[in-house]
């Protein structure tokens, strides 16, 4: 039995696990940051934080991409579909806010707003209905964007483009290091964007900023090996950039994928919701393919738009400065019956996750 099998089949090895993490933990606080709306499910549905010491701490950075995708992008969209555009999206896209509307409201109004699970759905849906304009509503980060790009060059129907608003991690990941107050002492990289990017990208946070940074899987003992390995770090006075999650993630990542993008798309600065622009953070449609982008063939502007509704504070949510709980409207005001942000509507934000699974604090 290899030791990935035996992850997996020895019901000892959490207890164990998290026995050598308290014998490893430091005397002093520490806080490792994820960047992944995966993650922090794995961590709050099984309790992990209750299992570490009292000295360690979880925090959860912007790794919802949902929550991520900036008022003007959904601004836009909602303009589109109030104007006779079919827009084609994900679920839990169409009930997060814009400024004033979100597209579910948008097709309460009358725009014709569809669920799709898929870039495919999205072309198929395009190819059954020519006399109508579709726009797919491309949203997410590393993983995701690679299926949009296959279908960009295949060659989708002419009534078919792309609102391309694909995120790239690591720049985000750079952006928190700037934070001086947040105190992060290591990252955990989150495995499925890694399984594309492979571990190159990452190399900047131990080298540049000394670091320590783990990719990680989804099973509660990849979370506590990735904490385990982050402290062994920390004790040795190391940084370095380590693969917890070896069974998908390689140095180079996915290299179809890598090219996918490559031949599809820029790397551009883009704007994040809560965060602001950041640099080289954003996919945008190469000028060669730009009759497919639905920014230039409609040209709708948008002004003023407004990532975070009054009293929300999702954009501290978002890079890890609070827990939902110091939200003064978590489980009050905002519910998720009744969100008031983006972090409250996405099954990945912070906190939908912590309000689903009644935590309080
Ligand atoms: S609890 Fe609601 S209002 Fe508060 S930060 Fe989260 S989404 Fe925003």
């Amino acid at each position: 039995m290899s030791s990935e099998e035996l992850k997996f089949r020895d019901p000892s090895l959490v207890r164990r696990v998290v026995e050598r993490i308290r014998e490893v933990a430091p005397p002093y606080e520490v806080r490792f940051c994820h960047v992944c709306g995966t993650h922090e499910w794995t961590i709050t549905h099984y309790g992990l934080r209750s299992l570490l010491p009292e000295n360690v701490d979880l925090i959860a950075g912007p790794g919802c991409p949902v929550c991520v995708t900036p008022a003007s992008e959904i601004d836009r969209a909602v303009a589109l579909a109030l104007e006779g555009v079919t827009i084609l999206t994900f679920g839990d896209l169409v009930r997060v806010p814009g400024s004033r509307t979100s597209l579910h409201d948008a097709r309460a109004q009358g725009g014709d707003v569809r669920v799709v699970y898929s870039v495919g759905d999205a072309v198929k849906i395009a190819r059954k209905e020519p006399s109508r304009e579709f726009v797919f509503f491309a949203v997410g980060f590393e993983t995701t964007a690679p299926s949009t790009a296959i279908e960009v060059l295949k060659g989708p129907p002419e009534n078919l483009s792309f609102l391309v608003a694909h995120r790239l991690i690591p720049p985000a990941m750079e952006l928190l290091l700037g934070i001086g107050d947040l105190h992060i002492d290591g990252f955990i990289a989150p495995g499925h964007v890694s399984t594309i990017i492979g571990m190159r990208p990452y190399e900047i946070f131990p080298r540049a900023y000394r670091m320590p940074t783990v990719i990680a899987g989804f099973e509660p003992l990849d979370m506590l090996f990735a904490v385990l390995m982050l402290l062994r770090q920390i004790r040795e006075g190391e940084a370095r950039l380590e693969n917890e999650y070896t069974r998908s993630v390689t140095w180079e990542g996915n290299e179809k994928a890598h090219k996918l993008m490559r031949e599809v798309f820029d790397v551009v600065s883009g704007y994040w919701r809560g965060l602001g622009r950041l640099p080289n953070s954003a996919f945008t449609l190469k000028d060669e393919l730009s009759r497919y982008d639905a920014k230039i063939r409609y040209n709708v502007k948008v002004e003023g738009s407004r990532d975070i509704l009054p009293g929300c504070l999702c954009h501290l949510v978002m890079i890890g400065k609070i827990k939902p709980p110091e939200c003064p409207l978590f489980m009050k005001a905002c519910t998720p019956q009744t969100p008031k942000g983006a972090c409250m509507v996405s099954t990945e934000g912070t906190c939908s996750i912590w309000a689903k699974h009644g935590v309080e604090r």
